[in-house]
């Protein structure tokens, strides 16, 4: 009927009110470019509202949360526990909030332990089975406001990036910030880090540690005063701090020393021991290591982290979920080839490893040092089905074992 004036049949505005009328495949009935705009921001809002985690409806319960981190991580059967625990709580805790008037406090964690042995992957790990967002902060990258270097709403930022701007899901998430023990005031390395960290790095952290409101400028970069901030509260982000906190084991030492019979005077000086006495820190150990005691008060879950053992590294390579061996594995596979590791060319690339000194950090660079040549001739290689890695290969960079289909 051409009498009938177009409308929005959600506003009821007509063609000359509105810049676009969108027409359905059912003829005649219109949605204009202001309702569409609307209907964009409810779905954004309530996408926001509803943003929980993946738990079937059901927060897992801490002997499913180890479960699940040791498909990933191969030991630190301790810091799985702990990690565990303090997670469940923290979730528990904002599930319930203001059930009751007994407040619980947040249940931020401390990992101490040596580069390479797992500190980063428990923290990705756990907030991937939990999928909630995940950052990761470097602590001597952040410096006081004012200074040149990251202020603490840059690690916000990149929760918040990693969320896709879901204010809400960034609020849940997980922010792991390394290298915690670079910033005691009287750590070792202070003198070769910059001297603006420290105490004021130490006040800016402890801000988000125990919950703000802040103010991240969307774009990153310096706040001015024309940018509008997203804000972000702090208050239900889950905190892990990792450092190796060199020289700790000494000030545990000391203490267990004077309070306590049979110690020997070079006590801390291996590295079982090392991990035996990071067992049984203390704030107070902490506040010795140079932090101030706010920060130790917000760090109320620790858990040391064992060096690897060679038993662990080659676990390592071959057990978990997406382990290198499997990965290299997969990859050839989709060429048609086996790829097989012996027993002993997987011994020397942990030894090797072992020799650097950085965990298990090593022994990826490792590997992929040794297939770099074997991945560029594989593809070129017709009717090859299967190719062993010897140890050989490893060592002396010779020629894997290759076996052709005729
Ligand atoms: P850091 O303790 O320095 O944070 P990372 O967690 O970053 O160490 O570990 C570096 C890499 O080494 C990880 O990506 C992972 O592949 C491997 N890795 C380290 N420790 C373990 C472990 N316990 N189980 C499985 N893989 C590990």
């Amino acid at each position: 009927m051409k009498s009938e004036i177009d409308r929005c049949a959600f506003c009821g505005k007509t063609t000359k009110e509105t810049q676009i009328l969108f027409e359905s495949l059912e003829k005649r009935t219109f949605i204009c470019d202001a309702c569409i705009s609307r209907a964009n921001e409810i779905v954004i809002e309530q996408k926001n509202k509803n943003i929980g985690f993946d738990f079937d409806g059901e927060l897992p319960k801490p002997s499913k949360l180890k479960k699940a981190l040791d498909e990933y991580v191969i030991g630190q059967d301790y810091a799985k526990k702990t990690l565990s625990v303090a997670v469940y709580n923290h979730y528990k805790r904002i599930f319930n909030q203001g059930d009751s008037d007994i407040e619980v406090e947040k249940s931020n964690v401390l990992l101490l332990g040596p580069t390479g042995t797992g500190k980063t992957l428990l923290a990705r790990t756990l907030a991937r089975v939990l999928k909630v967002p995940f950052a990761i902060a470097d602590a001597t990258t952040i410096t006081e406001a004012g200074y040149v270097g990251d202020d603490v709403e840059t690690v916000l930022l990149s929760l918040l990036q990693n969320a896709d701007y879901n204010v809400a899901a960034a609020e849940r998430g997980i922010i792991y910030i390394d290298e915690i023990d670079k910033i005691g005031r009287r750590g070792e390395s202070q003198s070769i880090t910059r001297d603006v960290s420290g105490e004021g790095v130490q006040q800016a952290l402890l801000k988000i540690l125990e919950g703000t409101k802040a103010g991240v400028p969307p774009k990153g970069g310096r706040k001015h005063p024309e940018q509008s901030l997203i804000y972000i509260n702090t208050r239900n982000i889950l905190f892990i701090c990792g450092g190796a906190f060199d020289g700790l084991e000494k000030i545990i030492a000391r203490r267990l020393k004077t309070s306590a019979i049979g110690f020997t005077a070079d006590i801390g000086e291996n590295i079982e021991e090392t991990y035996n006495l990071f067992r049984h820190v203390e704030p107070d150990d902490l506040i010795k290591f140079g932090f101030i005691p706010e920060i130790t008060g917000r760090l109320p879950n620790i858990a040391p982290l064992e060096e690897l053992s060679e038993e662990a590294m080659i676990a390592i390579l071959t057990e978990p979920k997406n382990a290198i061996i499997k990965q290299f594995q997969y990859l050839v596979g989709l060429e048609n080839v086996e790829l097989i590791f012996e027993d002993d060319a997987i011994k020397e690339i942990v030894r090797r490893a072992m020799e650097r000194k950085t965990g298990a950090r090593a022994l990826r660079a490792i590997i992929e040092e040794a297939m770099l040549p074997i991945m560029y001739d594989i593809p070129d290689k017709a009717d090859l089905i299967k190719c062993v890695i010897t140890k050989d290969v490893i060592e002396n960079r010779t020629e894997p074992v290759y076996i052709y289909n005729n």
